[in-house]
C-alpha cells in the first residue's frame, strides 16, 4: 500500500491550493485525492467567476472570509499577471430598493473600510448618480465598488496544481474516497478497492465534504442541501444593457444565495441568475432527482434529519411560498432581475449559462450554517461549507489552513521552503 504524509481530498481550488503550500513549505510526500480526471471540475469552475471585494461581509462574523478575499485579491492579479490569465475589471454595484435596505448599504460602506478596502474604492451614490454611469438600472441607491473583477477560477486551480507537481506533490485522478480507517495513521479506500495510508487527511472535498467528515465520526448531527443555481446568457444584442456587474442587497438575508445578479463575466458575456433548484447530490448539473438511489437517501435524510427543522423558520417558509419555487422557471428570474433592470425581457435570453451547485450545511438547530467550519481530530483536518466567496479567498484562505495545521502540531517537520509565486509569511502574519 502507498504511504504519504498527507493526503488531501479533493482537487478543487481549495485542496490544490492547500497542496501548492504544503508542497512549497516542505519536502513530504503529499497527495491530492480526486474524484475527477483533472482538478476544478466541480464549483471550482461552475462559478461566477467574479473576485470579490469583501465589503458586504460582517467582519465580526465572517472574519477569516474577509480577510481572505482582501488579500487574495493582489495574489490573483500577480498570478493573472504572470501566466496570462483573463482578469477583467468589471467593477460592481450593489444596489437597494427603499430606505431599509440604503441602511444596509451604509453598514456595507463600514464594513467595507473595516475589511480593508481602498479609500476611494467604495462610494455609496444616490440613484440619479447611478443612472448617469448605467441609465438601464432602477434603484434607490447602491455602492458602486471599482475593485471587482471577472476571471477564470478553472484556469487558477489548474497553474496550481501545475505548480504543486513540480514540488512532488502527486495529484490521484479517478479516486473516489469509499471509507476512512483511522488508527496511528488513516487508511483511505477507494471505490475501485485500491487503498493508499497517509499520516493526515485535510479534507477539502466541497460539497461531499460533509459526508467525508461524517466518515471520520465528526459532525454527524449536521446535514446539508443541495441547491442548483441557474444562469441564463443575454443575447449578444443586449449583452452591453448594462455594463458593471450588478448585486442586489439580500432581500432574505439568511439565504442571500436567491437574489439574482447581472454579471459581466471575463468571456465577455453578461448573465442574470441565479436561481436555487433543489438538487439530492452537488453534482446534479441537469434534471432534478439524479439517480435514484441518491435521490431516496437524500430524501430519507430530509425528513428524518434537521432540514426539516427548516420548516419551522418563519423566513423560510415565506421564502419558499413566495419566491423560490417561482424563481425556477425563465421568466419568473427574468422579471425578478426586470426590478431593476426593467428593459429586459425573458426572449432576450436564449441560452442558458453553466449551472452551479451550492452546498449549505444545516446545523442542529435546523438554520443554515452561515459561515466555514473547520472540524478536527488526531489525524484529520476537516473544511466543510466553504461558500461564496471561497474562489476569490482561496490562496490566502489556504494559507491560513497551513498555519493552523502548524501550530496544531499536524505538521510537525523541518520547513524547507522552496521558490514561491506568494510569499507564505506576510500571508499569514
Ligand atoms: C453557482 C456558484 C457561483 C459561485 N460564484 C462565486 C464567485 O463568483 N466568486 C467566488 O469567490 N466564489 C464563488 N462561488 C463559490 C466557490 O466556487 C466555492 O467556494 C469554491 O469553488 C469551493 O472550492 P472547493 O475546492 O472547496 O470545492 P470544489 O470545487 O467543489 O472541489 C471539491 C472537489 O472534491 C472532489 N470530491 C468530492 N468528493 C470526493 C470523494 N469522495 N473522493 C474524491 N474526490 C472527491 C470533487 O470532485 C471536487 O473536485 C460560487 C459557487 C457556486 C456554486
Amino acid at each position: 500500500m502507498t504511504k504519504f504524509d498527507v493526503a488531501i481530498i479533493g482537487g478543487g481550488i481549495l485542496g490544490t491550493t492547500i497542496s501548492y503550500w504544503i508542497s512549497t513549505l516542505y519536502d513530504l510526500k503529499i497527495c491530492v485525492i480526486e474524484k475527477e480526471q483533472d482538478v476544478a471540475m466541480h464549483a471550482s469552475s461552475r462559478n461566477t467567476g467574479v473576485v470579490h471585494s469583501p465589503f458586504y461581509l460582517n467582519p465580526d462574523t465572517k472574519k477569516v472570509l474577509a480577510k481572505s478575499a482582501i488579500l487574495s485579491y493582489e495574489m490573483w492579479k500577480k498570478l493573472a499577471e504572470n501566466r496570462n490569465i483573463i482578469w477583467k475589471n468589471t467593477g460592481v454595484f450593489e444596489i437597494g430598493f427603499d430606505e431599509k435596505q440604503h441602511k444596509s448599504l451604509e453598514e456595507y460602506m463600514k464594513w467595507g473600510k473595516r475589511n480593508g478596502i481602498p479609500d476611494g474604492d467604495l462610494e455609496l451614490l444616490e440613484s440619479k448618480d447611478i443612472s448617469k454611469k448605467e441609465p438601464n438600472i432602477q434603484c434607490y441607491s447602491g455602492i458602486y465598488c471599482k475593485r471587482e473583477v471577472s476571471t477564470d477560477f478553472g484556469s487558477f486551480t489548474k497553474e496550481l496544481k501545475i505548480e504543486s507537481e513540480k514540488n512532488g506533490t502527486k495529484f490521484l485522478f479517478g479516486k473516489n474516497v469509499n471509507a476512512i480507517e483511522k488508527n496511528n495513521d488513516c487508511t483511505i479506500q477507494f471505490d475501485d478497492d485500491s487503498q493508499i495510508s497517509s499520516k493526515i487527511i485535510i479534507n477539502c472535498a466541497g460539497g461531499n465534504s460533509l459526508d467525508i467528515a461524517q466518515k471520520c465520526g465528526l459532525a454527524t448531527d449536521y446535514s446539508d442541501l443541495h441547491f442548483r443555481g441557474e444562469y441564463w446568457i443575454a443575447d449578444e444584442k443586449y449583452s452591453d444593457l448594462v455594463k458593471t456587474t450588478i448585486y442586489t442587497v439580500a432581500e432574505f438575508k439568511g439565504y442571500p444565495f436567491l437574489d439574482p445578479h447581472w454579471i459581466k463575466k471575463a468571456n465577455g458575456q453578461s448573465e442574470v441568475g441565479p436561481n436555487a433548484v433543489p438538487v439530492p447530490s452537488p453534482e446534479t448539473y441537469s434534471g432534478y432527482f439524479g439517480d435514484v438511489t441518491t435521490s431516496l437517501s437524500k430524501l430519507k435524510e430530509i425528513v428524518t434529519g434537521n432540514a426539516l427543522k427548516l420548516f419551522a423558520d418563519p423566513e423560510f417558509l415565506s421564502l419558499v411560498s413566495k419566491e423560490w419555487l417561482s424563481s425556477i422557471s425563465k421568466n419568473a428570474m427574468i422579471k425578478r432581475v426586470q426590478k431593476f433592470i426593467p428593459k429586459i425581457r425573458p426572449e432576450h435570453f436564449s441560452r442558458r449559462g453553466i449551472a452551479g451547485i451550492r452546498s449549505p450545511v444545516i446545523t442542529p438547530k435546523g438554520k443554515f450554517l452561515t459561515d466555514v467550519m473547520e472540524l478536527e481530530d488526531k489525524n484529520s483536518y476537516h473544511i466543510i461549507n466553504y461558500n461564496s466567496p471561497g474562489a476569490t479567498g482561496a490562496p490566502a484562505y489556504s494559507a491560513i489552513i497551513v498555519k493552523k495545521l502548524q501550530e496544531r502540531g499536524f505538521l510537525d517537520y523541518t520547513i524547507k521552503p522552496k521558490k514561491s509565486i506568494w510569499d507564505f509569511d506576510t500571508i499569514t502574519i
